[in-house]
C-alpha cells in the first residue's frame, strides 16, 4: 500500500525546492493530484492529506467516482470529446484541453445551459508530437482571440503542455519554456473574459524542470499514487 501522505509530503518538498531555485514561493505552484485509475477511498486519502485540488483524464472515471469523492475541486486533464462535455460541465471547476474552436464552442454551449462560467486552459503541443493533442504554437493566439469573440461562458485562465517523455528532463526544459512565452505574451490580452493564472506544466518525472520554467500547476499521479495498474479495472 502507498503512502499516499508521505508521497503527498515529498512531492511538497521537491516542489518547495524547485521554486526556492527559480526564486519563486512554493505557494505560488498549486498542486493537482492526478487521480485517474485510483478508486474513490484511494483519493479521499489524498484529500484528508491536504489535496484540495485532483485531475481526472476520462469523462467516464469523473462520472462514476464524483458523488463518492469528498469536496475537492476536479481538473479535467484530458483529451475531451465535444459530446462528452455535458457529462462534466457541472462536475469540473476547469478543462486544461482545450485545443479547438469545436471544443469550445460546445464548452460554451453547455455552460451557458447551466448558466455557469467555465475556466479553461488552452493545451499547446509545443514539441509538435503527432501522437499528442494540443494546439500548435502557430495557431494559439488565433484560438484564443477566438474564444473571447464568440463564447461569453468561457473565461481563458492559461496555457497547458504535455511535454515529451525524455530520461533526462532538463532535455525538453525548452519546451516548457516556449509555453511560458506564450502564456507571457497573450497574458497581456486586455479582455475581461481573459485572465491568466495557471500555466500547467508538469508531471511525476519533469514537475521540478517544469517549476524552473515558470510553470505554477503541476499535475502529479504516479510521485503521489504509485505506478498505475491498467489491466484492473480502477
Ligand atoms: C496521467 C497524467 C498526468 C500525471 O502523470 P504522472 O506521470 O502519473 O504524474 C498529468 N497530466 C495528464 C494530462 C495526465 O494524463
Amino acid at each position: 500500500m502507498e503512502n499516499i501522505k508521505t508521497n503527498i509530503e515529498k512531492v511538497n518538498e521537491k516542489k518547495a525546492a524547485a521554486a526556492a531555485k527559480a526564486g519563486r514561493n512554493a505557494d505560488d505552484v498549486l498542486l493537482v493530484g492526478v487521480t485517474k485509475t485510483r478508486t474513490a477511498e484511494e483519493i479521499n486519502k489524498g484529500i484528508d492529506a491536504g489535496l484540495t485540488d485532483i485531475g481526472e483524464n476520462k469523462v467516464q472515471e469523473i462520472m462514476d467516482k464524483y458523488d463518492f469523492v469528498k469536496p475537492v475541486k476536479w481538473h479535467m486533464i484530458g483529451h475531451l470529446q465535444t459530446n462528452k462535455v455535458k457529462y462534466i460541465i457541472d462536475k469540473v471547476s476547469m478543462i486544461h484541453s482545450v485545443d479547438s474552436y469545436k471544443l469550445a464552442e460546445e464548452i460554451n454551449k453547455r455552460a451557458g445551459q447551466h448558466q455557469l462560467t467555465m475556466d479553461i486552459l488552452i493545451q499547446v503541443n509545443s514539441a509538435q508530437e503527432e501522437s499528442k493533442f494540443g494546439i500548435s504554437t502557430d495557431e494559439t493566439e488565433e484560438l484564443i482571440r477566438r474564444v473571447l469573440e464568440n463564447c461569453p461562458n468561457i473565461r481563458i485562465r492559461g496555457l497547458m503542455c504535455i511535454a515529451p517523455f525524455a530520461e533526462d528532463p532538463d532535455d525538453i526544459r525548452v519546451y516548457f519554456a516556449e509555453v511560458k512565452k506564450l502564456y507571457d505574451q497573450y497574458g497581456t490580452i486586455e479582455h475581461e473574459r481573459l485572465d491568466f493564472q495557471y500555466l500547467s506544466m508538469g508531471m511525476s518525472h519533469d514537475f521540478e524542470a517544469a517549476i524552473q520554467e515558470g510553470s505554477n500547476l503541476i499535475r502529479v499521479g504516479t510521485a503521489i499514487f504509485g505506478e498505475r495498474d491498467y489491466s484492473k479495472k480502477n
